[in-house]
C-alpha cells in the first residue's frame, strides 16, 4: 500500500503520536528516528490537505499545524491510540527511573528488555492487519531502544545485545523496574592441603541448609570446602551472596590434592565488578587448608570447556591390606595398563549417580612396599576413572582391579592427587 494511503487508513482512526506514525515505515531510509518519520508523514499530508486535497483524517492528528488555505483549527489530542502517549509523556521519566535503579550497580555495558502491556500490543497488531507488516517495527523494539539511548546519556554506559553486564526490564504495567546482573566468571587452580573437605559446598539434604538436628544446626554436612574459602573474600569483594564452583573433576572429601587443579567460580549477582583479583588470591592464601594461584576472569563458556577437558591425573596411594602382599605377584599390576578398566557407578556414589558402566584407561601404575601389609601405588589414569574403586574392586564392580591382581582385599586407602598433567 502506498505510503499516503497508508496514513490516511490509520489517521482517520483517531491520532497517532509522531514516533507510532513514523514506526509503520521503520524500514524506510537510514538515519532518521521514527519520530522524525512521522513527522514528515504527517507534514505531508498536512500540505495536501492545506492543497485542496480531499483527505478524512482525524483533525487532532494535525494539533499545532496551522494551515494557511484551509479553514481547519485541529483539537488538541487526547492520546496516541497505539501507545497512549509513552513516547511523548513518559519515556523520559522512565530512564530516569532506571538510571537510578542503576545507581546501585558498578556496570559497563547494559541492555534494556520491557513488558509491554496487553492492549498496546493488541492495538499494534489491529495497525498491522491494516496496513500490513511491510516496513514496520515492533513497538517494544522501538522502546527499547529508545530507553537505551536515554539510560546511555544519563549514565555515560554502553547499550549493548551482547553479554551486557545488566539487562534491567521494567513492566510498563506497574513500573516495576528489575536487574538482571551477569554472573561474574573467574578462572583459576587450586591445591587442598588437607583431608576431610569437599570440593563444593554441601549443604545438608535434610534442612536445605536451614539447619537441623542432622547437621547440628550448620545447614551443612561439612564445616568448610574448598568452594567457600576460595569464595569468601570474592562475595566480599563483589558484594554478593552466592557462588557456584566448577572444578576439572573432583578428589574424594577424603584426599588431598597436591597439584593445582583448574576450576571456575561464577559469582552470582556481583554488585562490584572491578575486583582485584591479586589481592583476593593473597587473601584466599592465608588459608593453610587451600592454595590458589592464577586466577584471571573469564567467560562461561570455560565451564563446559573445562568438564569436557580430558586431563590425566597421576595419584599416590598408601594402601592397608588384609593379609601379607605377596611379591611375586607384584609384577602383574602391570597387566592393569594393557586393558582398559570397566567400572560400574562406585557403590559410594550410586545414591546420587546413575549406575552406568565406563571404561577407563590406566597409564602407568608403579608400586613400594612399606610393610608386609602395606603398599605405596603411584597410578597415572584417565579422567574420570575412580582410582578407589581401580585399588578396592568395588565388590566387583570394577575389573580388573588391585585387590583382584593381588588376591588381597584392602582395609584402607590414603589418596593424594599429586599430578594434574594440564598443558603448561
Ligand atoms: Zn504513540
Ligand atoms: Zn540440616
Amino acid at each position: 500500500m502506498e505510503i499516503e494511503k497508508r496514513a490516511i487508513e490509520i489517521l482517520k482512526e483517531g491520532y497517532m503520536c509522531d514516533n507510532c506514525l513514523g514506526r509503520t515505515c521503520a524500514g524506510l531510509l537510514t538515519g532518521y528516528t521514527n519520530r522524525q518519520r512521522g513527522k514528515i508523514i504527517r507534514q505531508f499530508l498536512a500540505l495536501s490537505i492545506d492543497s485542496g486535497e480531499k483527505i478524512e483524517v482525524d483533525n487532532s492528528n494535525f494539533y499545532g499545524i496551522r494551515f494557511r488555505n484551509i479553514k481547519i483549527k485541529p483539537e488538541r489530542p487526547k492520546e496516541c491510540m497505539v501507545c497512549k502517549n509513552f513516547f511523548i509523556e513518559k519515556i523520559d521519566m522512565i530512564a530516569e527511573k532506571i538510571a537510578k535503579k542503576l545507581e546501585e550497580i558498578e556496570f559497563e555495558t547494559f541492555l534494556i528488555g520491557t513488558v509491554i502491556p496487553d492492549s498496546i500490543l493488541k492495538k499494534e497488531e489491529e495497525i498491522w492487519n491494516k496496513t500490513g507488516i511491510e516496513f514496520t517495527e515492533t513497538i517494544k523494539s522501538e522502546i527499547n531502544r529508545e530507553l537505551g539511548k536515554r539510560v546511555e546519556k544519563i549514565t555515560k554506559k554502553k547499550f549493548e545485545q551482547k553479554d551486557p553486564d545488566v539487562t534491567v526490564i521494567t513492566d510498563l504495567n506497574t513500573g516495576k523496574i528489575k536487574t538482571e546482573i551477569r554472573s561474574l566468571y573467574i578462572f583459576g587452580k587450586y591445591k587442598k592441603l588437607v583431608r576431610g573437605i569437599p570440593q563444593t559446598k554441601w549443604v545438608c539434604h535434610r534442612c536445605k541448609g536451614v539447619g537441623c538436628s542432622y547437621c547440628k544446626g550448620i545447614g551443612k554436612l561439612y564445616l568448610t570446602s574448598v568452594q567457600e574459602i576460595v569464595e569468601k573474600p570474592l562475595l566480599k569483594a563483589a558484594k554478593s551472596k552466592s557462588s557456584s564452583f566448577h572444578g576439572h573433576g573432583r578428589e574424594d572429601i577424603d584426599a588431598r590434592c597436591l597439584d593445582y587443579r583448574p576450576f571456575v567460580i561464577e559469582i552470582v549477582k556481583p554488585i562490584k565488578r572491578k575486583i582485584d583479583l591479586k589481592k583476593i588470591e593473597k587473601e584466599i592464601n592465608k588459608s593453610k587448608k587451600v592454595k590458589v594461584k592464577g586466577l584471571k576472569f573469564t567467560t562461561k563458556d570455560t565451564i563446559n570447556k573445562l568438564k569436557f577437558a580430558k586431563i590425566d591425573k597421576t595419584y599416590l596411594a598408601t594402601v592397608d591390606f588384609e593379609k601379607t602382599i605377596e611379591k611375586k605377584k607384584l609384577k602383574e599390576l602391570r597387566n592393569l595398563t594393557k586393558e582398559p578398566i570397566l567400572q560400574k557407578t562406585p557403590l559410594r556414589v550410586l545414591h546420587r549417580r546413575a549406575d552406568k558402566f565406563r571404561k577407563r584407561s590406566v597409564k602407568k601404575i608403579s608400586w613400594k612396599i612399606l610393610a608386609g601389609k602395606k603398599l605405596q601405588l603411584k597410578i597415572t589414569a584417565e579422567t574420570g576413572l575412580y582410582i578407589k574403586e581401580l585399588i578396592t574392586g568395588d565388590e566387583g564392580r570394577t575389573k580388573p582391579s588391585v585387590a583382584e591382581v593381588l588376591g588381597n582385599k584392602v582395609k584402607k586407602i590414603s589418596l593424594d592427587v599429586i599430578k594434574i598433567h594440564t598443558k603448561r
